[in-house]
């Protein structure tokens, strides 16, 4: 098993690198960022090598909960889909656009609903991202569809963390905080939020001034204060 999944994960990887280099043909691999830290076998970081050892482990492990946990069941969407990496395009009170993917929604074993979002990294510490699922599930087919819990599944344990509570997530507060964010973002604020170790994985941090990314300057205007 553990070489069929070794071969599912190379497949794969190549498949999303393929996908990757089609939507942005100048882009090289050694162009992208590596994510998070690793050994210093891995050369400290979390790079195809580092993920071609560990990813087959972590697709088990799935395999693994998902086996102990039968009763959690995949939720059909109202247009009956499973609930699997399901694409919602909807709009928050105030005409917020918003897309997003939903790694799962499951049918408890009480018959709630709960929004569930695979993490292979760090686990974050808020729940807002399940908290717009859940509004996002509630706009596109009902309040009756609203999940009312959230969980992260953890990659590396093999486990999902301790179930959220998701009520206060409501509509009205994610539109109120995405129009402040689209705000900002249209009179070009942009500001750095450092934490929990970001210069490892951010995506843009070389280009970020306040970890001393090593191309900011000419780009970041708070580089040159
Ligand atoms: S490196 Fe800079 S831009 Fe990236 S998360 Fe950290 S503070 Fe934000």
């Amino acid at each position: 098993m553990a070489s069929d999944l070794s071969a599912l994960w190379a497949r794969c990887w190549d498949e999303e690198l393929k996908n990757r280099k089609d939507q942005s043909p100048s882009y090289t691999q050694d162009q992208y960022s590596l994510t998070g830290r690793a050994s210093a076998a891995y050369g400290g970081k979390k790079g195809p090598e580092w993920w071609a050892d560990n990813g087959p482990a972590m697709i088990q492990r799935w395999l693994d909960w998902r086996a102990e946990n039968a009763g959690w069941e995949i939720w059909v969407t109202p247009d009956g889909n499973p609930a699997i990496e399901i694409e919602l395009n909807i709009k928050l009170p105030g005409d917020i656009p918003v897309k997003m993917f939903i790694d799962r929604v499951f049918v408890l074993p009480s018959g709630q609903l709960a929004v569930l979002d695979i993490k292979s990294g760090r686990l974050p510490d808020f729940d807002e991202q399940l908290g717009l699922y859940a509004t996002g599930l509630e706009i596109a087919y009902g309040s009756q569809f609203r999940p009312e819990w959230g969980y992260f599944w953890d990659a590396n344990k093999g486990t999902h963390g301790t179930p959220r509570s998701l009520a206060r997530w409501t509509a009205p507060l994610m539109s109120q905080l995405y129009a402040e964010a689209a705000a900002g973002i249209n009179a070009g604020s942009f500001l750095p939020k450092p934490a929990n170790n970001c210069q490892a994985w951010c995506g843009v941090s070389d280009y970020c001034s306040v970890v001393n990314g090593s191309k900011a300057a000419g780009v970041d205007p708070l580089a040159s204060l």
